[in-house]
């Protein structure tokens, strides 16, 4: 099992808050998808498992055209082995989705659609500087219904300094009336140099309240839940059987190959990034060269990962896969650790699994790098 990455780096406007590598400007769009082409040929070998998901980020893959997605495909398929039942997912904006788009879509072999929505109010989506409005996002939604997507996830920020709980509930009213088997929830945040964070150092916009992020968030856990969905990942809800396999293949740790500038690739004990330049990424792929940095993970560093990643899932650690990748030690370890936040039931034991409880879900950082290991001194 294994899964692809594409980053497409374009957007037409730069929301507030973001800090993913993408560009306003499209003049390098042609020779970026030739690189794309050039970089996926230049790693076939990375991979020797068959490809079960692809997935199309970014940036703002919508902008590209279909021909584009269908082509970049056919050359995985003549590179790769991809399962006939893989899942391909392309995130998309609700101002990009229009019923042409939809049918050339469906027609390049896209099977998920994961769409932008962030939320329903004008005010928060122009606060944010979104490129779109609350009418395109229901119209969006229903295009790609009626042109036969039935796997869409959904996107929704909450803990916004101007977002009343009142406003998220009906978010989420409006994201249930559209039937959508997924939703992603993501907590606002202030990352250095965005512009959001220009405005809170300056004061035009109050700061983030971790208070009203943490109601939010428990909220958020009871809508959704009585509403049916597992609360499989802390920023991921799905009705059953609707998990995004890409997303749940990385919180499992299993190998994925990243193509495009500043995405990241692991193959189970080295991680790999992409130079995140769109000129520096053309000309170096130009070059037959992977403009990339390597990091090759301690054993350490792997079980650290491997707590980072499933304790934030509803599964939760298991000491028996830590026990059967790294020994017997490290999971008696992380059980001594672990005793401390299972008394102030934070955790929970089970089946051997160490689990988040609800108010667990609130601190999952912080338990996670209680939990982690140190590198053993030399
Ligand atoms: S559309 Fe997505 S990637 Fe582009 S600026 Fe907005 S949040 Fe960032």
């Amino acid at each position: 099992m294994a899964g692809i990455y594409f980053h497409i780096p374009f957007c037409k406007k730069a929301c507030h808050y973001c800090d993913f590598h993408f560009s306003t400007s499209l003049h390098q769009l042609y020779p970026l998808l030739q690189a794309l082409e050039t970089e996926i040929v230049l790693r076939k070998n990375y991979l020797s498992e068959p490809i079960d998901t692809i997935y199309f980020g970014g940036g703002t893959p919508s902008l590209i055209p279909p021909a584009a997605i269908q082509h970049l495909l056919e050359i995985v398929n003549a590179n790769f082995s991809v399962s006939a039942s893989a899942e391909i997912t392309l995130e998309a904006n609700p101002d990009d989705i229009t019923a042409e788009q939809v049918t050339a879509w469906k027609m390049a072999g896209l099977n998920r659609m994961s769409v932008g929505v962030q939320s329903f109010h004008p005010h928060l989506l122009q606060w944010m500087n979104r490129a779109h409005d609350a009418n395109q996002s229901v119209e969006a939604i229903s295009l790609l219904q009626k042109g036969g997507f039935e796997n869409i996830s959904l996107d929704l920020i909450y803990g916004c300094p101007n977002q009343s709980d009142e406003s998220l509930e009906q978010d989420v009213r409006e994201t249930l009336a559209l039937g959508v088997p997924h939703v992603s929830c993501y907590a606002l945040t202030s990352e250095p140099n965005t512009a959001l964070w220009h405005m809170i150092k300056k004061g035009e916009t109050p700061q983030i309240q971790s208070e009203q992020q943490a109601r939010q968030f428990i909220l958020l856990m009871e809508w959704m839940q009585s509403a049916g969905y597992e609360h499989y990942e802390i920023s991921n809800f799905s009705l059953p059987h609707q998990r995004s396999q890409h997303n749940s293949a990385y919180w499992k740790g299993v190998p994925y190959l990243g193509i495009g500038p500043s995405a990241h690739s692991f193959n189970g004990n080295e991680r790999e990034w992409n130079i995140s330049n769109n000129a520096g990424y053309i000309e170096s792929i130009g070059k037959g060269m992977i403009p990339s940095t390597k990091e090759i993970l301690t054993a350490t560093q792997q079980v650290n990962e491997y707590i980072m990643t499933t304790l934030r899932t509803m599964e939760g650690i298991s000491l028996v896969q830590i026990a059967n990748r790294f020994g017997d030690v490290i999971p008696n370890q992380i059980m001594l650790d672990a005793q401390p936040w299972i008394r102030e039931e934070l955790l929970e034991w089970k089946n051997q699994h160490l689990i988040l409880t609800r108010a667990g879900k609130l601190m999952a950082d912080r338990i996670a790098a209680d939990l982690f290991r140190e590198e053993p001194e030399l």
